[in-house]
């Protein structure tokens, strides 16, 4: 909402209240003598209703029409507009909400209630005390409520489109739910209504505080509904997490769900980096929130950081309760914020922090689903490192990282089983050092292992995405190219050969003082490509190798030879 519209509701809502307050004074407070009593506890009684709402899909349904209802047919508009208006200032001063909201609220409910009045009016509708025998006007009376219904809900989705940038349709499932709600509370309205008219004082005792307790009740079942809902999501989401078996997808899982499950703009994962920093390793942002380009956070700075150095949870509701704390790494428009340590082993091993751009977004419930939930995360990412580590282990040759023999192995295997006759052909090169046991000899085996990491590197920075090169054993590599024909391979070959026997490799001579020296290289190259040359995996290294050793290492070696 933009400063001038806030500036303008107020105006108008003071204009009115001013108007409200004259006419009340003027034409309802002197025929309340008398009535000052019931009409303090029916205040009271609204109130509790309105502080206790029942949630319905993140909406709330206020019961306040139960009794405001009876008071309207019984002393009026005035009065009744003044009730309304006295029960929603204390409940939004009690939520803690803007001050605009109160303003937009309050003409809201200004236009719902007269609106409802005129239609009341307009059907025939009478207002005051029944008699005897009386029996209030039905007509009217639903006129009212249908009207009430319809303006509420017309505002509301104005309201969120316009100026709360919410969204939302116009009449969502939770209209049917306030139409059943409305068709309930309907006739104890008009029930309490007749009975104060006979009983008096007595009325808000046999109906009014009954219904009361009974939509406490029902705010109460809801509550423990919703904590039962958040329970069962719990659960699901911590197995989805321990399933898997990546460290960036669990991560992801995780907010991908925890967004949907609460209201999330900004959410972190921050993970403890040495003994000060901590980094954000993952993050969500959705587009309403202005993004901060922060990657780090010391211990104790911010909210994130307390969070760290002192292990315990932190929950805000409104920008003003952590305003203090902040370290510029919050947008300036969050406002509601949960920050909870990621724990394993009693230690803290990243922190979660999760901020809305709305106030009180998150309660006392959402915080211990976020705990549960951020050691389950922790738990996961922990066993998905240590997967991925152990996977890595498996299939990298140690010395060099290249993938090994195992893996470029089953890789081959995989290729000839999805290979059909309407696929490429791939190939392999099968590479060997030549002499290089003369190295070893010159100048020790530390040095032929530095020189076999260089190869590696260089292998890497030649092929690059166009295959998968693997250490072979020894001093021997392989090269895998999928759809890759002959004289593609043959091309690629010979760059390799001729990149390496113009490459200087550095070492520093173990048999020499560790003396820093620059050794030149050649190898000796074998092609075959599949299916034509090795219907299957182990004739196609085979004559790979044979085409090495016959047609390069035979031949004078630093050459290229393909099978013949
Ligand atoms: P050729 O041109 O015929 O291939 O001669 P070569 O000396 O390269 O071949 P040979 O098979 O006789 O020797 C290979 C040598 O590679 C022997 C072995 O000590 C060395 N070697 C194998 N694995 C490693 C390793 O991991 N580190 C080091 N430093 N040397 C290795
Ligand atoms: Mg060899
Ligand atoms: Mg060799």
């Amino acid at each position: 909402m933009t400063k001038s519209a806030k500036r303008w509701v107020g105006f108008i809502c003071l204009l009115m209240w001013s108007m409200v307050l004259w006419a009340f004074l003027t034409f309802s407070a002197p025929s309340l003598e008398g009535y000052w009593l019931d009409l303090s506890v029916m205040l009271l009684l609204m109130l509790v209703v309105s502080l206790f709402p029942i949630q319905v899909r993140g909406t709330n349904i206020s019961l306040i029409q139960g009794i405001s209802l009876a008071i309207f047919l019984h002393f009026g508009l005035l009065v009744e507009l003044i009730m309304v208006q006295l029960t929603i200032l204390v409940s939004l001063w009690y939520l803690k909400y803007p001050l605009y909201r109160y303003g937009t609220s309050s003409l809201m409910f200004m236009v719902v209630s007269s609106s409802s009045a005129l239609v009341y009016y307009l059907l025939g509708g009478e207002v005051g005390g029944l008699a005897a025998n009386e029996y209030p006007q039905i007509i009217p009376v639903i006129g009212y409520a249908i009207t009430g219904l319809v303006i509420n809900n017309v505002i509301l989705h104005l309201l969120k489109r316009n100026f709360y940038k919410e969204g939302g349709v116009l009449f969502a499932k939770d209209f049917l739910w306030e139409v059943l709600m409305e068709a309930a509370i309907l006739p104890i309205s008009i029930t309490f209504y007749i009975l104060y008219s006979q009983l008096g004082t007595s009325a808000i005792l046999f109906v009014g505080i009954p219904f009361v307790i009974v939509s406490l009740i029902m705010n109460m079942y809801h509550s423990s509904q919703k904590i039962n809902h958040l329970l069962k999501s719990t659960n699901k989401i911590g197995q989805e997490l321990t399933e898997s078996l990546l460290v960036d997808e669990t991560m992801d899982i995780f907010l991908q769900r925890i967004t949907k499950m609460l209201k999330v703009d900004i959410a972190y994962i921050l993970d403890v980096k040495g003994q000060s920093k901590l980094k954000i390793i993952r993050k969500f942002e959705s587009d309403q929130m202005n993004h901060v380009d922060q990657l780090f956070v010391s211990k104790g700075q911010g909210i994130s950081g307390k969070v760290w150095e002192s292990g315990q949870s932190l929950r805000f509701e409104g920008q003003h309760q952590w305003r203090k704390y902040a370290n510029g790494f919050l947008p300036v428009d969050a406002e509601s914020v949960v920050s909870v340590p990621m724990i394993r082993n009693q230690e803290v091993v990243g922190v979660i922090t999760l901020a809305s751009r709305r106030k009180m977004a998150y309660e006392k419930p959402h915080l211990m689903i976020l705990e549960i939930l951020s050691n389950y995360l922790a738990v996961a990412v922990d066993k998905a490192k240590n997967y991925e580590m152990t996977k890595q282990k498996s299939e990298r040759c140690h010395l060099t990282n290249l993938y090994n023999y195992r893996y470029f192995e089953d890789k081959l295997y995989e290729m000839y089983k999805h290979y059909t006759t309407s696929t490429n052909p791939f190939s392999l090169i099968l590479l060997d050092i030549d002499h290089f046991k003369n190295v070893n000899d010159r100048y020790g085996h530390q040095s032929g292992n530095a020189v076999l990491c260089q190869i590696a590197e260089r292998l890497i920075e030649i092929i690059g995405a166009q295959g998968t090169v693997a250490r072979y054993g020894g001093e021997e590599f392989v090269i895998l190219l999928p759809d890759c024909v002959q004289f593609e391979s043959l091309g690629l070959a010979e760059l390799v050969r001729d990149e390496i026997s113009r490459t200087e490799f550095s070492i520093s001579n173990d048999l020499d003082n560790f003396h820093k020296e620059k050794i030149s290289l050649t190898v000796s190259i074998g092609v075959a490509t599949a299916p034509v040359q090795g219907e299957d995996p182990l004739s196609l290294i085979r004559n790979a190798d044979r085409a090495m050793y016959t047609g390069a290492k035979q031949q004078g070696r630093n050459k290229v030879a393909i099978y013949q």
